[in-house]
């Protein structure tokens, strides 16, 4: 069975959806990430139709993948403070009725730091953000990102992802993206036992649910709970561990989405590397 290989890295919108699809294309790259508005928070750019046109046009000329819009890191729909919740819940519906105008966009977020209250109440917070966002004409799919485990982080345990999803009315509309760094940082042996950890997922959140895959390398050892990003063959996962991610037969069609400390030649080399370690059989 041949995939395309759909890869990419995270972007910065400062040139709008053009500006982004043609940087793309200048570093080899047929998806790309970006954040929905500045990681600070505040005010989103207007959408303006004839950029997203003109993206779509590029989209569609390159046979782009699905561009993965992430949330500000910054929102916590899972915080304490009853206004921290509700901002998280203002900016998170605002860009989902935004991402409607994107053909095939996705929208990855963390799913929070419950701050002290545990992770059950966490969880039931969370859930109930995503319950008053998701409406049932959103085209959009809600990813969860796989996380490290850092702080009082919810959904660096497979256990955790699958509740929220479970939590959650509109089920349809729910994904997961997993993280190299922050599974490897989370405790999960992925250099030594890929197909198990992939075997437990299947197992508690299901396969079909995965969409999407954050390639980056990890400055800690495995378990640190750190979320510290590093160039890929640079840091303790290796380079061999991730050309066995981009080419495992149960991953080898998701797209992938760099996101290391790169500028954009440091990126167009890394789509480079992966592309030759790319195997045939995978497409
Ligand atoms: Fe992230
Ligand atoms: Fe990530
Ligand atoms: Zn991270």
């Amino acid at each position: 069975m041949k995939n395309k290989f759909y890869i990419g890295c995270h972007l910065s919108s400062s040139g709008g959806y053009t500006g982004m699809a043609r940087d793309a294309l200048s570093i080899g790259a047929n998806v790309f990430q970006y954040f929905t508005r500045n990681p600070r928070g505040g005010a989103a750019k207007e959408m303006d139709p004839a950029d997203v046109a003109e993206y779509i046009e590029i989209a569609k000329k390159n046979d782009f993948g699905p561009p993965l819009a992430h949330a500000s890191y910054t929102i916590n729909p899972c915080s304490k403070d009853l206004r921290v919740r509700e901002f998280a819940l203002e900016t998170m519906a605002d860009d989902m009725e935004r991402l409607q105008l994107v053909p095939g966009a996705m929208y990855n977020f963390h799913p929070g730091s419950h701050v002290g209250q545990g992770v059950d109440d966490g969880i039931t917070l969370i859930c109930g953000v995503l319950n008053a966002i998701l409406k049932p004409e959103h085209k959009t799919l809600v990813l969860l990102e796989t996380m490290s485990g850092k702080g009082s982080e919810v959904g660096s345990r497979f256990e955790e992802l699958a509740r929220i999803i479970d939590g959650v009315e509109l089920k349809d509309k729910m994904g997961v993206c997993m993280d190299t760094c922050h599974m490897s940082d989370a405790g999960y042996d992925i250099i030594g036992d890929l197909d198990g950890v992939l075997d437990e997922f299947n197992q508690i959140v299901g396969l079909y649910r995965l969409k999407a895959m954050h390639v980056n390398d990890s400055k800690n050892p495995p378990a640190s709970h750190k979320d510290r990003h590093e160039k890929l063959g640079e840091g303790t996962l290796g380079i061999e561990l991730l050309s066995s991610v981009i080419n495992h037969p149960k991953l080898c069609h998701l797209p992938f989405y760099l996101e290391t400390p790169n500028e954009l030649d440091g990126y167009a080399a890394e789509i480079a590397l992966l592309k030759n370690l790319r195997k045939q059989e995978c497409g």
